[in-house]
């Protein structure tokens, strides 16, 4: 069984990235720069905003967060929102979620440019992404993507993968991602009958479900690849993913671990969509 190191292909990811970087500040150029917007004081936004920042340091990429107050109104946060898409120095604007109650949360999410979406939450990435045109694709996806082309991957013509889970952050913009490598792709959900069955058929299984270690060794085909999206706490408060990992592993072909799976992967390909913005700006101007 070969177990898929997120955190080493994060790592090759971000050295690419660093070298490009540096490669910039050698000719003199402008740095690339992300903006993060995080708003009131929840503990695990500010950890993760925490770590985005960390991430770009480590490259060499610019990045300042503006903090916001919980009772900051919905025209306060467009009108800094507006600001951000006008500013020529930021590339990569991201809101980190959840909002406030008083904020409707799809108002300022289409409020981003989308030339700016480096989270790919804006309808017209997300619609780009369906048709198969150049989009800014949600990093979580797009670092599964990664992690099976890591593994040899890369034509998935033929192979069903299954995606348990439809959010709009993980399961369908994978699933669409998939499709476009040429998988046969099955998508399960909370009201999807017998799961455990269909599982047993995938060549891929990719869980992203918030459910603690719910996909088990039979429900997994034997040499199947199996990519844990998960990030959640088991009854002893240890981190852990959807799917089994000491079961599983005795079937699976690969398996991506929680945590040193799919959670390094996302911030490095979140640092990739803000190079990635950065270089169309700079074309564009
Ligand atoms: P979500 O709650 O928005 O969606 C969960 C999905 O799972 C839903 O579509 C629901 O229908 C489905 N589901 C729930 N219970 C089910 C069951 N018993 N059987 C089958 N399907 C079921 O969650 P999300 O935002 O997509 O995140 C999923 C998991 O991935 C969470 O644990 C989250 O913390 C994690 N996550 C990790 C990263 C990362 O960087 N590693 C990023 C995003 C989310």
């Amino acid at each position: 069984m070969q177990i898929i190191n997120g955190k080493a292909i994060a790592q090759e990811v971000k050295d690419g990235l660093c070298r490009k970087i540096e490669t910039l500040r050698q000719q003199g150029k402008r740095i690339p720069k992300l903006s993060v917007v995080l708003i009131g004081t929840h503990a695990a936004s500010a950890t993760y905003v925490r770590n985005k920042e960390r991430a770009c340091a480590a490259i060499g990429m610019e990045s300042d967060t503006i903090r916001l107050p919980e009772t900051i109104t919905q025209e306060e946060l467009l009108a800094q929102i507006e600001q951000l898409n006008e500013d020529p120095m930021v590339d990569g604007i991201l809101v980190q979620l959840p909002l406030p109650r008083q904020i409707d949360e799809r108002k300022v999410l289409n409020a981003i440019d989308p030339g700016k979406d480096v989270d790919g939450f804006h309808p017209v990435n997300i619609g780009r992404l369906l048709i198969g045109e150049p989009a800014s694709v949600p990093c979580t996806p797009k670092g599964i993507i990664r992690m099976l082309e890591a593994i040899g991957l890369d034509d998935l013509s033929g192979r069903h993968a299954i995606v348990i889970g439809r959010s709009n952050i993980v399961g369908k913009p994978i699933a669409l991602l998939l499709l476009a490598k040429h998988a046969t792709v099955t998508i399960a959900h909370s009201r999807t009958a017998d799961l455990s069955a269909l599982c047993r058929e995938a060549d891929i299984v990719i869980a992203a479900v918030g459910v603690p270690r719910l996909v088990k060794a039979d429900w997994i085909k034997e040499d199947a690849v199996v990519i844990d999206v998960g990030i959640n706490r088991d009854e002893n408060g240890k981190l852990c993913g959807d799917v089994d990992f000491d079961d599983v592993k005795n079937v699976a072909q690969a398996l991506s671990p929680v945590p040193g799976g799919v959670g390094p992967m996302t911030i490095a390909m979140l640092l990739s969509n803000t190079l990635a913005a950065y270089e169309e700006h700079e074309g564009g101007r």
